[in-house]
């Protein structure tokens, strides 16, 4: 079931998700070579608990292997899921950020790729387009259209670029749960999907490679990795369809 929120509950949302804006903006300006993935995992934890809001990863999944982090910090050729630990970035490389906070039970959910260094254009087009379609995304995201047109505008954004747009992982809804119905693939499916309405939150993050779109999960049983070794990247927003249009909740 899709549930609407209300002014209030946005609200709340919206605290969750400026807590990891903010979060984000401290991994940013403080990813640099030589740092632990581990290092900016606890920057992160300290920042989200000062905050009076709690890390939504840390613990979460199966209970036999459950998140031991409060970020996923994938690297590269991983797209999403990395697990922080001792590993230094190193120059040049991709850093795909995600962040997650609950605060009064309220969830907010985004993402960032950060480029250590001086990256190749093929790089730098890579991050910047997923970015670009994350934010076609969100310019969908209106309403009266349709689920589909959100995933429609991803889609479009990425596909000139030539570029795998995963999709074993989609975006979903968010709000008491940080995976809530409805699933958001990021390309086409032949569905229109339901008719957005205000009260409707989404977290909207297209993951973009270099080759193709196959991903398969390494035996962490957390970190997924491009099945071809290309690189990739991965942007999120939460945002909540309004009646004056999309509004991102994870930002500062
Ligand atoms: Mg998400």
């Amino acid at each position: 079931m899709v549930t609407r929120k209300s002014r209030r509950e946005i609200e709340k949302m919206r605290v969750a998700g400026r807590i990891v804006a903010e979060v984000l903006a401290l991994v940013e300006s403080e990813v640099k070579p030589g740092i632990s993935t581990a290092q900016l995992d606890r920057l992160a934890e300290r920042h989200i608990r000062s905050a009076g809001a709690v890390p939504s990863f840390l613990g979460y999944g199966h209970r036999s292997n459950p998140f031991p982090a409060s970020l996923c910090i994938s690297l590269d050729d991983e797209v999403v899921h990395g697990i922080p630990g001792e590993r230094q970035i190193r120059d040049g490389q991709i850093v795909s950020v995600d962040a997650g906070a609950i605060y009064d039970g309220w969830h907010g959910d985004g993402a960032r790729s950060f480029i250590v260094g001086t990256p190749s254009d093929e790089v730098k087009n890579l991050v910047d387009t997923t970015r670009l379609a994350m934010m076609a995304g969100i310019a969908a995201a209106v309403p009266g259209a349709n689920l589909g047109d959100i995933s429609g505008a991803i889609e479009d954004a990425a596909a000139p670029g030539g570029y795998g747009i995963v999709r074993q992982f989609v975006g979903h809804g968010i709000g008491t749960e940080m995976h809530q119905e409805p699933q958001l693939p990021n390309y086409r499916t032949g569905v229109r999907g339901m008719k957005l309405v205000p009260g409707i939150c989404l977290a909207i993050e297209p993951m973009l490679t270099l080759g193709g779109h196959e991903v398969s999960v390494k035996p962490d049983g957390w970190t997924v990795v491009t099945t071809d070794g290309s690189l990739a990247a991965h942007f999120e927003h939460t945002i909540a369809v309004t009646d004056d249009g999309p509004e991102i909740l994870t930002r500062i």
